[in-house]
């Protein structure tokens, strides 16, 4: 017995809406027609409802091992469904980081054991990510690793990441980027600009990002390395993307939808909600992202999903860690204010978070087709509803969008074929 979903919206090949049945049997779809006759099939009822390949999310901190009352790969995985993720990437800076072949297995282990969508483990670039000594790229790369990332800190020692993309080269991995420059950045809390002067708060240029980013772009184009460029925020790194796929680098951006929706200007106050890393930058760094994002300098929207504990956030703005929680918001955010607002196609932003993170780091996914894996979201994109931070799965609460009244809501997501989320009330 298979999995029907009946009378779906759906995107063909060339962006437009089509209305079929999608047969989904052994975890892979086996049929996609018009009409497909029920023969014993459990049904979903789709009608009036969108069917998208499941979304890939790139960036994601699951903080196990080692941060277990922020986020755990259970309660991590069950965010990133509820969210219509039906796969996520996690980065390393966990406690131990994960820099060790044991650890990268094990973050697989209890991924199958207890997570409910597909996890990539991200290994260490360097040991104990302190930008020191290179981790063993091979072993990690044995042992399940997806890509390489310092992330949470920028790789400070330019020969160090020179070595780093030389080594990732031979083995095909990608270099994912945390662009942050140490000596330029120090002691910020907020973007240098209009207000972390008005409020007296250390900043942090927007220097402190795109030299790194034009550094690695160089590297990479000298080593020839596959190098991707986390969280993009400021607008000379857009350009420096721009410039270096011009000149036909290896380099990929992604973007994070804070950084698309927010800028500096509307951070109400000193709110810990609002402290990230990269910083909500200026309205004119805000702009350049999204034209950075509909021109396809910027490939991919990534979450950075970074859950804190309420009291870890309740520390004020200088003291308080960066990051916001971000897989349960991502889609109807984006859909409310780039799809309906007509900046975006509908189109676009499902490959923004489906066929670019696949292609990407070569996932056999993010398309509807007979063959394909059945990965598959469920959206109504006619419910309209707030964001209610106390409704998360994750674990984390800490976002600068709650209450924000969104349509284009996830109602059912399917890993393997098995429906591993469902809201409450929906359809079926
Ligand atoms: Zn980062």
């Amino acid at each position: 017995m298979g999995l029907l979903l009946k009378q779906a919206y759906m995107l063909n090949h060339s962006g437009e809406q089509i209305v079929g049945d999608i047969l989904v049997e052994n975890g892979k779809i086996t049929a996609l027609e018009e009409q497909i006759a029920d023969r014993g099939h459990r049904e979903i009822n789709c009608r009036n409802k969108w069917v998208f390949p499941g979304f890939i999310d790139v960036h994601v901190h699951l903080r196990e091992p080692g941060f277990e009352a922020k986020e755990t790969i259970e309660s991590g995985t069950r965010a990133a469904a509820r969210g219509g993720f039906t796969t996520i990437f996690c980065m390393p800076n966990t406690n131990p980081p994960l820099d060790q072949p044991e650890l990268i297995k094990q973050v697989l282990n209890t991924a199958v054991r207890e997570g409910v969508v597909h996890v990539h483990p991200i290994a260490a670039i360097t040991k104990h990510q302190q930008g020191e000594e290179l981790t063993d790229f091979f072993a990690l790369k044995e042992a399940g690793a997806a890509a390489l990332s310092d992330d949470g800190v920028g790789v400070q020692s330019s020969h160090m990441m020179k070595q780093a993309m030389i080594k990732a080269k031979l083995l095909g991995l990608p270099i994912v980027a945390h662009c942050e420059d140490d000596t330029l950045a120090a002691g910020g809390v907020v973007h240098e600009g209009a207000f972390s002067q008005r409020h007296g708060l250390p900043g942090i240029p927007s220097d402190s990002e795109y030299i790194h980013v034009g550094r690695d772009i160089l590297l990479a184009e000298e080593t020839g390395a596959r190098y991707h460029v986390c969280h993009i925020s400021a607008k000379e790194s857009v350009r420096l993307v721009r410039e270096g796929k011009q000149r036909g680098v290896k380099v990929t951006a992604e973007v994070a939808p804070h950084h698309l929706l927010l800028c500096d200007e509307d951070i109400p106050g000193p709110d810990p909600n609002f402290k990230m890393n990269p910083p909500l930058r200026s309205k004119t760094d805000q702009q350049a992202v999204v034209k950075g994002l509909v021109d396809g300098t910027i490939d991919v929207i990534a979450t950075d999903h970074a859950p804190h504990t309420e009291e870890e956030k309740a520390q004020g703005m200088l003291k308080a860690p960066f990051g916001i929680v971000g897989l349960e918001t991502a889609f109807p955010l984006l859909y409310t204010h780039l799809v309906k607002t007509g900046i975006l196609s509908l189109a676009q932003l499902v490959e923004k978070m489906t066929v670019k993170p696949a292609e990407i780091f070569g996932l056999n996914k993010g398309r509807l087709g007979i063959g394909a894996d059945a990965d598959l979201t469920v959206v109504d994109l006619d419910l309209e509803q707030p964001i209610r931070p106390e409704h998360f799965l994750s674990k984390g609460r800490n976002t600068p969008f709650a209450g924000w009244i969104c349509h284009g809501w996830p109602i059912a997501t399917i890993v393997n074929g098995t429906v591993v989320w469902q809201a409450q009330a929906s359809m079926v």
